[in-house]
């Protein structure tokens, strides 16, 4: 019989907020010559977040400096898998709602299906159960394809680059800090606390410096503790500043919901389609 091929969601989100990220990176890890913007997106996909659809581009850079070891190579806006991670139609703020409610607020996953049912996110409890194992995956962290991509990205590269931000997906104080590799562009850890000190963030990051691999830089926002535990974590690398707490603001509408809204959200809200297994991201063909 002949396998049909797996397609993507019809939906459509016309009025998805619109989130294009350029590359963090001004100027070559390698060579120090300042990058140049490519104009195609390297990547664009919809996803749901606790605020309602959002359409996420990232932009890239290259290297035109032709003695340079990376010349030609991309810089990528590594960034937009924290917003969402790689081959998820969900943001990273759902997975963390759904880990907080479940490991810390005890709430059942149907519990927790009907809460982000009402917050407009359209998921069914199967969905719920298995973003919930990615989010434990991503807290566990550290898995064999995971140091197989730094070994590749840091020959490629030669070396890596460091980010720590920290995303607040919901207003009772718990952060989601998360570690990523810029080059790759990966999430390579996280961490959901309600509070960390700079030493706990040290110590959590400490068997990273351990990889046998050169770290040409570290980034993070201005948050003094983010930089702080970057700088101790790994003081020979210099640091960068990005662009300051995009993640927190993509939770601030929540708040916005009032309970009139949530009530006629459940009238609404009664059939729900079955959420689609898994999608790639949509790859953008080159110019
Ligand atoms: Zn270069």
């Amino acid at each position: 019989m002949q396998k049909l091929p797996r397609h993507r969601p019809s939906r459509k989100y016309p009025n998805a907020k619109r989130i294009i990220l350029e590359c963090d990176l001004d100027t070559c890890p390698a060579c120090g010559s300042v990058l140049t913007p490519r104009q195609p997106w390297h990547m664009r996909k919809t996803f749901q977040s606790l605020n309602g659809p959002v359409f996420v581009a990232g932009k890239s850079k290259e290297c035109t400096n032709r003695s340079c070891r990376n010349y030609s190579k991309h810089y990528y806006a590594s960034r937009v898998w924290l917003l969402s991670l790689p081959n998820s139609t969900y943001g990273l703020d759902v997975l963390a709602f759904i880990g907080w409610q479940h490991e810390h607020e005890h709430r059942q996953l149907v519990e927790i299906q009907r809460e982000l049912n009402q917050r407009g996110v359209a998921i069914n409890e199967r969905n719920v159960g298995k973003l919930y194992r990615q989010f434990l995956a991503l807290l566990s962290a550290s898995s064999q394809e995971a140091q197989e991509n730094l070994a590749a990205t840091a020959a490629q590269y030669g070396g890596l680059i460091w980010a720590l931000d920290a995303l607040q997906p919901e207003d009772h104080g718990t952060l989601l800090y998360v570690l990523y590799e810029v080059l790759s562009g990966r999430p390579i850890a996280a961490m959901q606390r309600e509070h960390v000190t700079e030493q706990e963030l040290v110590e959590w990051l400490q068997s990273y410096t351990e990889l046998p691999f050169p770290v040409l830089a570290t980034l993070s926002d201005g948050e003094v503790t983010l930089i702080a535990a970057l700088k101790a974590s790994w003081p020979e690398a210099p640091h960068q500043r990005c662009q300051a707490h995009f993640l927190n603001n993509l939770a601030e509408a929540v708040l916005d919901y009032d309970d009139q809204l949530r009530k006629s959200m459940r009238q609404d809200l009664g059939g729900l389609p079955a959420v689609p297994e898994r999608v790639s991201d949509d790859p953008v063909p080159p110019f």
